[in-house]
């Protein structure tokens, strides 16, 4: 095979990856995605990383936000499931946090979990932080972006493997950046 016939076949290969829906099958897998994440990102596409922490006072962050992200990112609020057009996402592209632009997950790292909520069963590495919250009485392990701090929602173990980890996310504090197209 001549090298720019490689360069091309290799320049369409996230699109077939994208085309299975299902996670992939180990571990191996999974640590590409997360390596790779870059590959779905929109050419051109300037992102911060989470290196570059973004601090704001809660007035500015309210004046910044539309009420529904700001309740949701900085006041730890839920959104209604089956709200967000973002369940039904399923172009090639990479989710950003809605606070600050910081890179979360990808569409790769994105399935169906049937709760009403955008899920993912990983993230590109690391974007978010942890917590432990008792808002419903019994502890449950709350997660938030590593650069703004923005609530994001909470990580549960019944996800598909072999990661087995949902990330249960409010569709109001991500915005999702097509690989192609418009936004
Ligand atoms: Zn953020």
């Amino acid at each position: 095979m001549q090298r720019r016939t490689l360069l091309k076949f290799l320049a369409v290969g996230p699109f077939f990856t994208h085309v299975q829906a299902a996670p992939p099958k180990s571990m191996k897998s999974i640590e590409e995605m997360q390596k790779n994440w870059k590959t779905l990102l929109a050419p051109g596409a300037e992102v911060p990383n989470p290196g570059e922490p973004l601090k704001l006072a809660e007035a500015e962050w309210r004046k910044r936000l539309p009420s529904a992200a700001y309740k949701v990112l900085r006041q730890e609020d839920t959104e209604r499931a089956g709200s967000s057009p973002l369940n039904g996402e399923k172009r090639p592209g990479v989710f950003v946090c809605a606070g600050c632009g910081l890179p979360l997950f990808t569409s790769e790292m994105k399935y169906e979990s049937g709760t009403g909520w955008p899920s993912f069963f990983t993230t590109i590495p690391g974007a978010l932080g942890t917590k432990t919250d008792f808002k419903i009485l019994y502890p449950r392990t709350e997660y938030h972006c590593a650069r703004c701090g923005g609530h994001h929602g909470h990580l549960f173990d019944d996800g598909p493997a072999p990661t087995g980890k949902r990330y249960c996310n409010n569709g109001v504090a991500l915005k999702f950046i097509p690989k192609e197209g418009k936004a």
